[in-house]
């Protein structure tokens, strides 16, 4: 456990947590503690159940088993205000779902006006504010469509921020992009993490993984199979099914 871990409370929490589709038992088990302000990377083959865990700590998928806490509130509570706590937690897919026929400022406007009521004012000033954080002040008025991948990708961080998020959840947010593009997208991640934003993300991006997270999750077959330091995780690896994957990467 890093000091983090260990100064502060868990910022994010999961236990025993089971989660099956039909007869397909896809995560069995899963204990992991994020302490406020960690970065905590997801890596583990296709199919291991990464993408599902992260939907689970927002609770897009209902666990069939075990407890999810975000910020100290149990969302696995049935009487729990899911959307009060959703709104606290931000998310980034590999898909960005941006509206195409919304300029940049009005994607990142219209969820704050929606789900937050904010007035359309504050709520440009967010939009501006977040745009600025993610380097695309100068494309608020820009579509989409005449955006990079990579700068599609940025906004819909900015988006997820101007929401105001305590913790952040990304899955594969750099996987459909071509590979130059990878770096502007890690760079704002990198920064975010900096400014002591509590981050779980699910990559292959090892050098990502090995900077800048504080812990590195290892993943195979609805398990977590290791959890430690980037150093040990990726460069000394205990379990031979964490050596097989990394040498499948390389
Ligand atoms: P990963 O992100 O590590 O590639 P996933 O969590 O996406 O793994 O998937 C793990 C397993 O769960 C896979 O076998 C997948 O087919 C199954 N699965 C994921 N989502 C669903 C769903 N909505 N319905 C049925 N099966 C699903
Ligand atoms: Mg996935």
């Amino acid at each position: 456990m890093t000091e983090k871990t260990l100064g502060g409370h868990a910022e994010i929490q999961v236990r025993g947590l089971y989660k099956s589709f039909g007869d397909n038992e896809v995560l069995k088990g899963i204990d992991l503690e994020i302490g406020r302000g960690e970065v905590v990377c997801v890596i583990g083959p296709s199919g291991s159940g990464k993408s599902t865990l992260l939907r689970c700590v927002n609770l897009l998928e209902e666990p069939t088993k075990g407890q999810v806490f975000v910020g100290g509130t149990e969302l696995t509570d049935p009487d729990v205000d899911i959307d009060a706590v959703r709104r606290r937690i931000g998310m980034v897919f590999q898909q960005f779902n941006l509206f195409p026929h919304l300029t940049v400022t009005e994607n990142l406007t219209l969820p704050q006006r929606r789900v937050l009521r904010r007035g359309k004012a504050e709520a440009a000033r967010v939009a501006a504010e977040n745009l600025e954080r993610v380097g695309l002040a100068e494309k608020a008025d820009a579509y989409p469509s005449s955006l990079s991948g990579g700068q599609q990708q940025r906004v819909a961080i900015a988006r997820s921020l101007s929401m105001g998020p305590e913790v952040m959840l990304f899955d594969e947010p750099t996987s459909a992009l071509d590979p130059e593009l990878v770096g502007d997208v890690l760079a704002v991640m990198r920064r975010l993490a900096e400014e002591g934003m509590t981050m779980m993300v699910v990559t292959h991006e090892m050098t990502f993984a090995r900077e800048v997270a504080d812990r590195v999750v290892f993943m195979d077959g609805g398990v977590i199979v290791e959890d430690g330091a980037p150093a040990q995780v990726i460069g000394a690896p205990r379990h031979e099914r964490t050596r097989h994957f990394l040498s499948r990467l390389l």
